[in-house]
């Protein structure tokens, strides 16, 4: 069977040049499988992480929506809402938007933390078409009226297992109890707990559920072992271990914090069977 390239997909010819500047050729599986029903105005639910080329895969058919139905925008709105938990992200998602939209006169805000709030509120006031956000920057501007997102077309709402992991999940409920109910919705996660389905079943109307199961992490040729020990006899048993393998090469030993990283390198040193650096 031939491969399915991005050509084959019905995004609008702007778009298509610029994946063609980006060599990109061949859609990932998720590219593939939600690109077709999004442009047909389908609600998703991808349960996919980073790396697996999910950003293209909503951000592509929402350039492509854009493009087709250009708007004027209104004051302080947005007719994109991409709400992600991390700056980091955010940055990546905005930087996304910006490549494969360059050849689209489409203006975009980036609303994120622990930065400056007033550039953003400038950005905001005449409008934009596309809004990247972190949710409690992004709730201080609605509190204070720089925005409102009354005319929001595509919500996306990525990385929500991360999200509620760093405590946003009531933040999040606050904005999308400001968001139009007639909207297209594109719902991201790892994981789907029952807490992350509950929420994906409120926001989604009848989606197209996408699952992209990540490739194996671990490599073939690691032998992998559990000791359940207590905290008293843990660097005995290390110790114990770290002998058995002298010889057959380096080992690197992990540690949560950098202080117990020196502890655990001042305990191997003092026991000088094993030399240890941190
Ligand atoms: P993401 O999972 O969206 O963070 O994407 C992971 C990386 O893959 C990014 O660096 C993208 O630029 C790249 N990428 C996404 N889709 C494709 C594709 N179809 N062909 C080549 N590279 C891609």
């Amino acid at each position: 069977m031939n491969q399915l390239k991005f050509t084959d997909l019905a995004l609008a010819e702007p778009i298509q040049r610029a994946l063609a500047s980006q060599n990109y050729i061949t859609p990932s599986p998720i590219q593939a499988q939600s690109i077709p029903p999004l442009l047909q105005g389908h609600d998703l639910l991808g349960i996919a992480q980073t790396g697996t080329g999910k950003t293209a895969a909503f951000s592509l058919p929402i350039l492509h929506a854009l493009h087709k139905s250009p708007q004027r925008t209104s004051p302080k709105s947005a007719r994109v809402l991409v709400l992600t938990p991390t700056r980091e992200l955010a940055n990546q998602i905005a930087d996304s938007f910006q490549t494969y939209g360059k050849h689209l006169k489409l203006s975009q805000a980036l609303v994120i933390g622990g930065v400056n709030k007033n550039p953003q509120i400038r950005t905001l006031k005449p409008g934009v078409d596309i809004l990247v956000a972190c949710p409690g920057r992004l709730l201080d501007h609605i509190n204070e009226g720089d925005i409102n997102l009354n005319n929001v077309q595509h919500f996306v709402l990525d990385e929500v297992d991360r999200m509620l992991d760093m405590g946003f999940l009531r933040d999040v409920k606050k904005i999308i109890a400001t968001l139009p109910a007639k909207k297209q919705s594109l719902f991201f996660s790892a994981t789907l707990p029952p807490t992350i389905k509950d929420l994906a079943h409120s926001i989604l109307q009848n989606p197209k559920t996408v699952t992209i199961t990540p490739e194996k992490t671990t490599a073939e040729k690691v032998d992998q072992e559990v000791c359940f020990t207590d905290k008293e006899s843990k660097n005995q048993l290390l110790l114990q271990h770290l002998n058995e393998q002298k010889g057959k090469g380096l080992t690197i030993v992990f540690s949560r914090t950098k202080h117990g990283a020196n502890k655990i390198c001042k305990f191997l040193n003092a026991n000088n069977l094993v030399r240890c650096h941190c």
